[in-house]
């Protein structure tokens, strides 16, 4: 029987390490660098600035440290990954330092699983070493949720597919080395056999972005990262397809689930954020003669806050303890992915909204990190697929585990039970 929330000692001072590199050297970037694809544009400014500081956490061997040794990392998995989320996501640029971020770290995961010699060696290692980003595109204008509506399809053509359709929200694609685009390849079959992810590299002729869009109203428009893809007559060479024809959803599958976990992680380090600015405010600010931390109303709030971030971390820790538990997405670890995901919006939106209500007028102000934190969780409930359809996954995995009752009366029908109950114990009431 093992059943441990402790941290190992060793692993509890790189942590402490993290923290504070995370405080004094990474935070800063995010009030300096404030573009839209900064923490993953190779040629953004921000790149010059972070290079240093990777070169720090790769020579403390902390560098994409939850791969494989085979990837360049330590192996760590996902329990430790998540605890190192849990600092780094106090930062846009926390996990770019640390070589865990999205999309780029999944793409690294599906590249390595499913590539090819020649795929791997060109574009592989140059990712994993944090030289180029990467994009994953499988979003289309008309469909996000519904694979079924995809339409962009690939046609063989000798050596060749040719591409043809359009993309949507396929974030940093103006700056990606390469695109790993879901493709039907067979329009006979049901979407789950017929979908294939092709690499599409930058510049290949009929790939062409119509526009950037961005999240939210503060980016000029057109300067966004997520790009509004046509692909014309789009030739690539037949070997460019990744996994088995057919297989796309398989491959989706490995990096899907990862990513979701890892946006979970992030978001408890954006929590104990904003619960450390609400505890330091509280016991600041004083009104009505009192600390704001004596007022019954705040001490209710502190408490809500306190339990909902506690439950959601365990949640995402258990989850990810589980991935390294099996080593796969089987039913039970999808479930809890899909769970922690649905979860995700609705904590934030919760937990945020009361730090920031008791800043008062600050809290809404462009002097605390607040509304910055506001503005990114209604995209958490729609990346990696709507909060519905994750909900919808939870159920229906829940619900496979009951049958339904043989009679009329429920199995848990008091009379029934007390009529058996007393048939086994009654005796003792002579
Ligand atoms: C910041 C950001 C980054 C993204 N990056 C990428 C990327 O890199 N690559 C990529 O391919 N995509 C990306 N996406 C797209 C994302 O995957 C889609 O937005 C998502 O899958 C939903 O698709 P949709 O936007 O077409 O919404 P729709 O599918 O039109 O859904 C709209 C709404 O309909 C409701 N709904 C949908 N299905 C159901 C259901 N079964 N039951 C009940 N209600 C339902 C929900 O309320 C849902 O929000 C990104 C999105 C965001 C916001």
């Amino acid at each position: 029987m093992s059943w441990s929330f402790e941290t190992d000692s060793e692993f509890q001072e790189q942590l402490n390490w993290i923290d504070t590199f995370t405080r004094e050297e990474i935070e800063p970037l995010d009030l300096v660098f404030r573009g839209p694809g900064d923490p993953w544009d190779p040629d953004s400014p921000a790149a010059k600035a972070m290079a240093p500081l990777r070169a720090i956490v790769k020579e403390k061997r902390l560098w994409a440290c939850h791969l494989g040794p085979e990837l360049g990392g330590e192996g760590y998995g996902q329990v430790k990954l998540g605890l190192m989320n849990e600092i780094l996501g106090r930062s846009r640029f926390g996990p770019s330092v640390f070589g865990c971020q999205a999309p780029d770290s999944g793409n690294a995961e599906i590249l390595a699983h499913f590539g090819t010699p020649l795929q791997k060696e060109k574009y592989l290692q140059p990712l994993l070493d944090g030289k180029i980003a990467s994009c994953y595109s499988m979003t289309e204008p008309q469909a996000g949720s519904d694979p079924a509506e995809f339409t962009c399809v690939a046609t063989r053509d000798g050596d060749e597919w040719v591409i043809n359709g359009e993309k949507w929200f396929a974030s940093h694609a103006r700056f990606s080395e390469f695109l790993l685009v879901m493709v039907v390849t067979d329009t006979e079959v049901p979407i789950h056999k017929g979908a294939s992810i092709i690499l599409v590299e930058k510049g290949t002729p009929g790939m062409d972005i119509l526009r950037n869009s961005a999240v939210g109203p503060y980016v000029e428009q057109g300067d966004g990262v997520h790009g509004y893809i046509r692909f014309t007559d789009c030739r690539v060479p037949a070997d460019n397809l990744l996994g088995e024809e057919g297989g796309g959803f398989l491959v989706a599958q490995t990096r899907l689930g990862g990513g979701r976990v890892h946006h979970a992680m992030r978001s408890v380090g954006v929590l104990k954020r904003a619960m450390d600015m609400m505890c330091e405010r509280v016991v600041s600010r004083t009104t009505k003669g009192g600390l704001l931390a004596d007022k019954q109303l705040t001490q209710e709030k502190i408490a809500d806050n306190y339990t909902q971030i506690l439950q959601y971390r365990l949640h995402v820790l258990y989850t990810a303890w589980l991935i390294d538990k099996y080593k796969e997405y089987n039913r039970e670890v999808r479930k809890e992915i899909a769970a922690i995901k649905a979860a995700t919006p609705k904590v934030l939106q919760d937990c945020i909204y009361r730090a920031m209500q008791v800043h008062g007028s600050i809290g809404v102000s462009d002097e605390t990190p607040f509304m910055t934190m506001w503005a990114n969780i209604p995209e958490l409930g729609m990346v990696d697929g709507p909060t519905e359809v994750h909900k919808v996954t939870v159920a229906r995995t829940v619900l496979r585990d009951y049958q339904p009752a043989p009679g009329l009366f429920p199995t848990y029908h008091t009379p029934t039970e007390r009529a058996r109950a007393m048939e086994k114990y009654g005796h003792y009431l002579d």
